[in-house]
């Protein structure tokens, strides 16, 4: 609980958790880049999702710099988390007394939290009066890439981090589940903007897997702008019919089958924004 209860004032926290967050982030992010899309690039040529306008230098500057504002905001959540727990005001422990199950139960339960925070709030951003003042700003990305992952407006910054603050606040949670809850998220978020689709083709017959988003789910909802808004899981998207339709198809094709043409996939002229 070290994180909660030192001596730190909450601007010396929000700076140093700040700081080391965008030094991950940015160390991994460019691992991650570096790995699939220069040396590997060949050899998962396949794989690449197609898209009708290639991201350049440009985009990638513009995505860095969104990426801070969003780390930024999201420390706000952070810091108002430990200045609740400082007030005694949530309901987070150290979970060290939690058996391995308990953990795992409540990190599922994080998620599918997280999941619908993140699909509802994806939808009102996506009516038209938000949409060209916040979430206009991840969707200039069309074709996505790792460093798209958190390229947000501030404001959906704060919003996308924000979940964990009711969960701190109403329900017994374990700080390590919490963090562990986060971890995830990021590698949720990188696989979802990868541009490339690693999953294999059994995945859609797999019957838990096939819930879970991938790549070729989240690309197509920048191509299409119009469905798909799932974060980790498709359960909300077929719950309210929103999944684009041709999602399995396209999959099939870019995780390598050949039973759809790569050719002529669902990808479409983008909305002007
Ligand atoms: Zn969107
Ligand atoms: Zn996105």
């Amino acid at each position: 609980m070290d994180l909660l209860t030192s001596d730190a004032s909450l601007v010396q926290f929000g700076a140093t958790s700040f700081f080391a967050q965008a030094v991950n982030y940015f160390l991994f992010v460019g691992v991650v880049f570096l790995l699939v899309w220069k040396l590997l690039a060949k050899a998962l040529a396949g794989r690449r999702i197609p898209t009708r306008f290639d991201f350049g230098l440009p985009q990638v500057k513009r995505e860095v710099l969104n990426t801070l504002l969003t780390l930024l905001l999201g420390t706000v959540s952070a810091v108002a988390i430990v200045a609740l727990y400082r007030a005694g005001l949530t309901k987070l422990s150290s979970g060290e007394d939690w058996p391995w199950w308990q953990s795992g139960l409540a990190l599922v339960g994080l998620l599918v939290f997280n999941d619908t925070w993140f699909y509802w709030w994806h939808r009102l951003l996506h009516h038209p009066k938000l949409f060209k003042h916040v979430h206009a700003v991840h969707h200039r990305s069309v074709d996505v890439n790792p460093f798209t992952s958190y390229s947000f407006h501030a404001a959906e910054g704060f919003i996308l981090g924000a979940w964990s603050i009711p969960m701190a606040l109403l329900v017994p949670m374990s700080l390590q589940v919490l963090m562990a809850a986060q971890v995830v998220g990021l590698l949720n978020n990188i696989v979802s903007h990868l541009g490339y689709e690693l999953l294999p083709r059994w995945w859609l017959r797999a019957p838990l897997l096939k819930w879970s988003s991938s790549a070729t789910y989240h690309s197509l909802h920048h191509s299409q702008f119009n469905g798909n808004y799932g974060l980790f899981f498709r359960f909300w998207d077929r719950l309210m019919g929103t999944e684009l339709k041709d999602y399995e198809r396209v999959f099939r094709a870019e995780s390598g089958g050949a039973e759809a043409p790569r050719e002529g996939t669902a990808l479409t002229e983008p909305r002007p924004l």
